[in-house]
């Protein structure tokens, strides 16, 4: 069924648990995350980019609604990093049930009144609204502290932020980064911040972009059937235990899925050389994103709660 975001993430910050936003801009996509979903008995955020909705026109987005609706847990469909008002209305005309209004590259007073503009608009037709304060980009181990400091979100602008806007929820910079390559060592998360910022917004749901775990295997099995990821890493499963209890109740992650379609697809082409049917192809990447979306939801906490 088909809900807003704020109805899934305002029960997991109350319950303490995550909830995985994946991104889809396919089909397939689309059916491992709810199949999985299903599986799990687990509530679910499908994404959708700019990039994807134009990727696949309005009709892949049409597509991703319908199979929401259809699912048997709660499903809301969300527009991932909106980067203007006209996206946000567009998402909105297509069925959207959350959106994110991305202006964290502007200055503050630009970011609140950007943000304020979307809640206006989605707040009357009920859909729930996600804004960013801090910036995501890689914050690499040699960037100096204070350097850090000022991409990072300040905990009490974020309070500001979330006041003066009437934001749903908030996603917050505290060191991850988004793609397959965070850095050398493991990649840094600032759950000192995290908590001060959670404490300052109580009940607010926050979100973890640029969460995906990178499992080495997928990488390996890239690797061995042709591909090049050198260096490819995520975020430790402990780190996003912690920052779920920390107060993180929406977890982005599109990189792992990319890494399970990738293996899938290259070990069939390389092993079955003789197939061309493409369902042969994209069937096993279903299966095998489906699998990461399961074992995401298991660390998430999100299983059972439908
Ligand atoms: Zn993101």
């Amino acid at each position: 069924m088909l809900v807003t975001g704020l109805e899934i993430l305002k029960k997991a910050r109350e319950e303490g648990y995550g909830v995985g936003a994946f991104n889809t801009n396919n089909m397939e996509i689309t059916q491992a995350i709810l199949e999985a979903s299903e599986a799990k008995r687990s509530p679910v955020i499908l994404a959708m980019s700019e990039g994807a909705i134009k990727y696949g026109g309005g009709y892949l987005a049409r597509m991703v609604i319908e199979a929401a609706r259809d699912a048997r847990v709660p499903v809301a469909v969300h527009l991932d990093h909106g980067s203007s008002y006209e996206a946000v209305l567009r998402a909105l005309r297509l069925g959207f049930t959350s959106v994110m209004i991305d202006k964290s590259g502007e200055d503050f007073e630009t970011n609140v009144a950007e943000t304020k503009r979307v809640v206006a608009a989605a707040r009357a037709v009920g859909v729930s609204v996600e804004a960013e304060i801090g910036k995501l980009a890689g914050v690499e181990e040699h960037v100096a502290v204070d350097e850090k400091d000022a991409l990072l979100t300040n905990p009490r602008e974020a309070q500001i932020f979330a006041e003066r806007t009437g934001i749903d929820f908030l996603a917050v910079a505290i060191g991850t980064s988004h793609g397959p390559y965070k850095g050398k060592g493991r990649p840094f998360i600032d759950h000192a911040r995290l908590k001060e910022i959670a404490e300052l917004l109580p009940g607010m749901p926050l979100v973890l972009h640029g969460a995906s775990g990178v499992p080495q295997e997928l990488v390996e099995r890239i690797n061995r059937a042709g591909g090049n990821l050198k260096g490819a890493q995520g975020i430790h499963p402990d780190d996003i235990r912690l920052a779920i209890q920390g107060g993180i109740s929406k977890i982005n992650t599109d990189t792992d899925l990319r890494l399970a379609f990738t293996a899938a697809v290259r070990e069939v082409l390389m092993e079955k050389p003789e197939i061309f049917d493409p369902r042969k192809i994209l069937g096993p990447a279903r299966e095998e994103m489906k699998r990461v979306v399961m074992e995401r939801i298991e660390l998430f906490g999100s299983a059972g709660r439908a």
